[in-house]
């Protein structure tokens, strides 16, 4: 029986697995991380596709399914059983940075996500299915009604776009919505993880009052002083922004820290 709470629609039909694998390659002889994996229908692509997989999966019926996969796997797939948002990844990586391709968990989803975005370990790449409604908000522009904290993180670190669709019948059981599948490359150049911490609450506090002006939306860190050390109209609103108006006001943010430390 699929438990609701840990998320579970199974992908179960081999074309659509394979296609994920492909979208995310390639893949021949690297090392690849699948969170959820549960019966194994994306893990099948993925060896298939030659990856070295590693897997976590926090409920244990899924064990036994998965364990047959090892044998036939010849030595390529690792099964770790806990919760993949405690998990170190850069521990689990020896080598090359990991690719990770997974068809999430709704609900914690949107926590990896950012975990991957600004946490401390730097995948090679992510191809990630998504509820299509949270896909729409990792890839919104400005003016969109999906941009939000989640377009500006997912787009100040990464290359992001929808790569793939799929209708809430290609899963077992069918959720009440579709998916998409999003590919997310690192930049190069990641900003620094100050001027990260910096760029998430400013998004916080400017989207979690997005009708406001920014004057408003962004008082506890500066309100209209801040929008004038970063050259920005203070009577604008949230959704407006560029990602570089965002990082303009990110380096205002730390700018004034440093003052007021003095
Ligand atoms: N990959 C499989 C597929 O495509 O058929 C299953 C995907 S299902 C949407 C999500 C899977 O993530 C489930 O197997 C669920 O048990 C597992 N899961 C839920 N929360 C988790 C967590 N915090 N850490 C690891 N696995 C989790």
């Amino acid at each position: 029986m699929a438990d609701k709470g840990l998320g579970q629609h199974f992908l179960l039909d081999l074309n659509i697995t394979r296609k994920i694998a492909r979208l995310a390659g390639p893949l021949e002889g690297r090392p690849v991380l699948e969170v959820g994996p549960g019966p194994g229908g994306l893990t099948r692509a993925l060896l298939e596709a030659g990856a070295d997989v590693t897997v976590i999966e926090k409920d244990a019926r899924f064990l036994p399914i998965l364990n047959d996969l090892t044998t036939v796997s010849e030595g390529r797939l690792t099964i770790q059983m806990g919760d993949a948002l405690k998990v170190d990844e850069g521990a689990l990586a020896a080598g090359a940075p990991l690719t990770i391709v997974s068809n999430l968990p709704y609900n914690v989803g949107t926590a990896l996500l950012i975990k991957w975005l600004t946490g401390p370990y730097r995948p090679a790449s992510m191809t990630l299915m998504f509820q299509k409604e949270v896909a729409e908000r990792i890839v919104a522009r400005p003016g969109d009604d999906a941009y939000g904290r989640l377009a500006v993180l997912a787009q100040a670190t990464t290359q992001a776009k929808i790569v793939m669709e799929a209708p809430a019948r290609a899963f077992t059981p069918p959720p009440k919505v579709d998916s998409a599948v999003v590919r997310l490359d690192p930049l190069p150049d990641r900003p620094p993880t100050p001027l990260l911490a910096a760029l998430e609450r400013v998004s916080q506090a400017a989207f979690g009052q997005r009708r406001k002006m920014l004057r408003a939306s962004l008082k506890p860190l500066g309100g209209a002083d801040l929008c004038a050390a970063a050259g920005i109209d203070p009577v604008r609103r949230a959704e407006t922004l560029t990602l570089d108006e965002f990082m303009g006001l990110a380096q205002a943010v730390l700018v004034a820290e440093r003052h007021g430390e003095k």
